[in-house]
């Protein structure tokens, strides 16, 4: 393992916020968090620089909350995000955080969100708010954000920033921030304009990097899964299943809380599972691996920390349900599995935000890792079928056959009827509880996609799509992830398709970033200020999407698009040159000009 202290309680946090830690499962701090958060308590300047999902909301929140007076409703620490979509889960990691400190509040601003409401709340008072710059700025000038209270300051992805284009609002900003305070600034990469910001506004600060060491994984076979279209627990059930040479498996999740669910999920379904974590004590520990060993148990569902050492031959898959924080911790988990000489299998679940954290890997181990595909309903069920011949045959050899092949022939003759029946109705009698068919629908079509966030009612049976709903612990959970198998394209809604003269654009995400319909109307509407209304058909393919928008797009509009990002990824809008399939509305006539909002270019 790295050489991260064990526990958060070596870090210098209050016993308020180690409290809430263990409430929500943190078992250890991540790498950049156990190095970032003792600096930054202890008030000095930070470079920190370390990727997607290894953990730096916690290392820079955790340290600035200790510093908010509660009683003070003036914002005492800012954030600056990229994006709309960080900064609200920015400001949702922060309010999970404080959730044993009450009154404590925490408020995201950001572009395309309507000025009434944000001054309400912003006259109403935060302790932190969390921003993007653009909209910061706007506030800062005019005057309905005060800063004279400020005591941190964070740059949330300052290379992101950079990239959109939005590093001289960041500096404006920065010019207009009291002197005395502290600035932590996260990047993953180091591009000489952020040095300079750094150079420029931060004092001596301490830099901090969480390199990934190489090393070398022999005899381990890796393959990825990259997390889209059902959930995660299905997609393991049936990867697990399917697996050749599957013997038992070792799950890697995040937190303590995780072990404990998915433990006990697994176990609903018919597996032999346990959690392994760190509120198990030494003994219970080696009772769970004695279990393991002995084929007691299947799997294990453990953190980093708990199965540190594990050591069991017939470990022959692990799956890292739950992407690692860092390259070392990945090829200790994986280490978990090939051992005594035998192959193993290592599964990687990566979200689509995590792909970054997935090709690290690969350089770091100077090993491919090849994606997997999830195996069909049909396969499973030819899987579980090859299975049960093969149960059969084995039978078929034992001895003692001859008293139950006179049952049969007793049977046949009784209710005259062929002895190939009687097997068959042995064989549904033998398939009782554990059926050879996998039970309920391959994944489905996405449900028709809605561009009005509020009817994205979850349905029965479905899992809750709306991102922007407050939740206790984002981003690596899987029940975020839009459902269903890929149609090969979806549409909103003819209903909705405006009247007028309309242009089709091609735009650099598609299903693969995860993207569902509502997330490009809303960036197209909240950047361009393109009521919803009028944006026509939306089709989403796998790696882009067209979209037809008004004719006539003022050039201010289609610059704002040109920078506009869904979930993270530049949209790159441009004409589409492909062929205008069922573009039903090109005839009828409109002012294009009006559906055009003249203000709110706002990043
Ligand atoms: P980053 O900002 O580096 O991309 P995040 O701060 O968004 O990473 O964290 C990624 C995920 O890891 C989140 O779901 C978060 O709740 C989880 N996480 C962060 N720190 C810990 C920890 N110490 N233990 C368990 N889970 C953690
Ligand atoms: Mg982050």
């Amino acid at each position: 393992m790295s050489s991260t202290p064990d526990s958060f309680a070596d870090l210098g946090l209050s016993e308020t916020l180690l409290k809430t830690l263990i409430e929500i499962g943190y078992e250890t701090p991540s790498p950049i968090q156990a190095q970032c958060i003792p600096v930054l308590l202890e008030g000095h300047d930070l470079i920190g620089m370390a990727q997607t999902g290894t953990g730096k909301t916690a290392a820079f929140a955790l340290p600035l909350m200790e510093q908010i007076d509660v009683k003070l409703m003036k914002p005492q620490a800012l954030i600056l995000t990229p994006t709309r979509e960080l900064a609200i889960q920015v400001a949702e990691a922060l309010q999970t955080y404080a959730k044993n400190l009450p009154g404590f509040h925490v408020l995201p601003i950001y572009g395309g969100q309507s000025y009434t409401i944000q001054l309400k709340q912003l006259s109403r008072g935060a302790h932190v708010i969390v921003g993007t710059p653009g909209r910061v700025m706007d506030h800062l000038e005019r005057k309905t954000l005060n800063l004279d209270n400020l005591k941190t300051m964070v740059l949330d992805e300052a290379d992101e920033m950079l990239r959109m284009g939005f590093i001289d609002d960041v500096e404006w900003i920065l010019e207009r921030t009291p002197a005395q305070h502290q600035t932590a600034l996260f990047s993953a990469t180091m591009p000489e304009q952020i040095r300079r910001v750094a150079q420029k506004y931060l004092v001596e600060p301490r830099e901090i990097k969480i390199k990934s060491a190489t090393a070398t994984v022999a005899a381990i076979r890796q393959v990825y899964w990259q997390v889209s279209g059902m959930h995660k627990l299905d997609a393991l059930t049936r990867i697990l299943e399917v697996e050749e040479d599957f013997d038992a498996a070792i799950i890697f999740v995040r937190t303590k809380t995780a072990t404990v669910e998915l433990a006990d999920k697994l176990s609903a379904r018919g597996y032999a599972a346990a959690a392994l974590n760190g509120d198990l004590n030494q003994q219970m520990r080696e009772r769970v691996i004695e279990q393991l060993k002995s084929g007691a148990l299947d799997i294990v569902i453990a953190t980093d920390v708990a199965a540190r050492g594990i050591d069991v031959p017939r470990v022959s898959h692990v799956v890292n349900y739950d992407i690692p924080y860092d390259t070392e911790a990945y090829v200790h988990r994986i280490g978990r599995t090939g051992r005594a000489g035998r192959t193993g299998n290592a599964i990687l679940f990566v979200a689509p935000r995590e792909i970054r954290m997935l090709r690290t890997i690969e350089r770091a181990t100077r090993s491919p890792i090849a994606p997997l595909t999830l195996p069909s309903r049909a396969d499973v069920t030819n899987k579980r079928v090859s299975d049960f011949k093969q149960k059969v045959v084995e039978v078929l050899n034992a001895e003692g056959l001859d008293f139950f092949s006179n049952i049969v022939s007793q049977i046949a003759e009784e209710q005259n009827v062929g002895a190939e029946e009687v097997a068959a109705a042995l064989a549904m009698m033998a398939q009782e509880g554990k059926p050879l068919q996998i039970a309920g629908e391959d994944p489905r079509p996405a449900p028709a996609p809605s561009f009005d966030s509020r009817d994205s009612r979850p349905r029965p049976g479905s899992f809750d799509r709306d991102e922007r709903k407050p939740r206790a612990d984002r981003g690596d959970k899987p029940s975020f992830e839009s459902r269903g198998e890929r149609p090969r394209r979806e549409e909103r809604p003819t209903r909705s398709a405006p009247s007028g003269d309309m242009v089709r654009y091609r735009i650099d995400v598609g299903r693969d970033h995860g993207v569902q319909v509502k997330d490009i109307v809303g960036a197209i509407a909240n950047e361009a200020g393109i009521e919803s209304r009028f944006i026509g058909r939306i089709a989403l393919y796998d790696e882009s999407s067209t979209v037809e928008l008004p004719a006539g797009m003022p050039g201010e509009a289609s610059n704002a698009l040109k920078r506009t990002r869904v979930r993270g990824v530049p949209i790159n809008l441009r004409p589409d040159e492909g062929r205008q399939d069922g573009g039903a509305s090109a005839e009828r006539k409109f002012d294009g000009e009006r559906s055009f909002k003249k203000k709110s270019f706002d990043r």
